[in-house]
């Protein structure tokens, strides 16, 4: 029987997946499955000079090739303006958008140290929107959330203060704007994402609540990093998981994950792996630290030894 649970799993194309990116797709099925839920993947390629379409197959080929298989079609962000638009439309009809025209210079000369936020400067200017960016006027500040793994987190007022830009002066839609218009229209109820995202998660929430859309939960997971502070990750060069590798990599995030049990050893197909993971596999268990080191051994990653120091 489903339940009305809707995860998702919400790459972005700029490049394979990595190990680091299969432990979150790995965590958000598995908690979507444990919860008899649906399992959506969408494809953030909305940043667009930075993507790359062969990427978004690639990323497909894998979670499928490792046992995978999303629910529904996948939704790609970058045929999506139309909606994005309408969004836009509908915050500026609440009054809750502004142009800014100030450079990123002008707006670093005019900051404190200390603030690091927009001074909300052309808030009252009334600019036209043609060619500028476009801003939300936050006035939620919000500085706290419940995460359903870290507990309760507080960030800094850079995150809390910022009116964030929706809408970039070149065109582009901003991924705060795109991932709630579209976690809005996929229903999304559960979010299990990487903890580099846990400062954006308060702003995220008063955005939701501007569109008076239920909040979702929160589920942050560590993320994996090469040393310390070097989070595995695309711009970084983290290298491309190997599909024929799919069942050494899954042991592998799930070990990360925290799970460790003898019947894993006998496993040797990632299907079975998967259900027996759907049926055994416990979120409690999973690491209280924001990121956990890892190596690469002969394709496959393990944990670093660093991490018990
Ligand atoms: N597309 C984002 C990323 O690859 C994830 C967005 C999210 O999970 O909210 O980091
Ligand atoms: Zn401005």
């Amino acid at each position: 029987m489903q339940s009305n649970y809707v995860g998702r799993f919400a790459p972005s194309p700029s490049g394979p997946l990595h190990f680091g990116s299969l432990i979150c797709a790995l965590a958000s099925y598995l908690h979507a499955k444990q919860h008899q839920g649906k399992w959506l993947v969408r494809i953030e390629d909305i940043d667009t000079p930075r993507i790359d379409t062969k990427y978004s197959q690639m990323i497909l080929d894998s979670l499928r090739a490792h046992g995978m298989q999303w629910d529904d079609e996948v939704l790609y962000q970058s045929q999506r303006h139309a909606i994005y638009e309408d969004v836009l439309a509908d915050l500026h009809y609440k009054k809750q958008l502004y142009a800014c025209e100030c450079s990123r210079r002008q707006i670093r000369e005019r900051t404190p140290p200390a603030a690091q936020y927009y001074d909300q400067h052309c808030r009252e200017k009334g600019l036209g929107f043609e060619n500028k960016a476009i801003r939300w006027k936050n006035n939620a500040h919000r500085q706290m959330f419940d995460d359903l793994h870290y507990g309760r987190v507080t960030v800094e007022d850079k995150f809390a203060f910022e009116d964030p830009v929706l809408k970039r002066a070149d065109g582009i839609y901003a991924y705060h704007l795109a991932v709630i218009a579209d976690d809005i229209a996929q229903g999304v109820n559960f979010i299990v994402r990487g903890s580099d995202l846990l400062d954006l998660s308060p702003l995220h929430l008063s955005l939701f609540e501007a569109f008076r859309y239920p909040v979702p939960q929160f589920f942050h997971i560590p993320v994996a990093a090469s040393e310390a502070g070097q989070k595995l990750s695309k711009q970084h060069h983290a290298p491309a998981i190997k599909n024929e590798l799919a069942l050494s990599n899954l042991k592998s995030a799930l070990h990360f994950l925290a799970c460790e049990h003898r019947d894993i050893d006998q496993i040797d197909d990632a299907e079975t792996l998967l259900s027996w993971a759907i049926s055994h596999f416990s979120f409690d268990n999973i690491s209280a630290k924001r990121e956990i080191l890892v190596s690469r051994i002969n394709d496959v990653y393990c944990l670093s030894r660093e991490n018990k120091k």
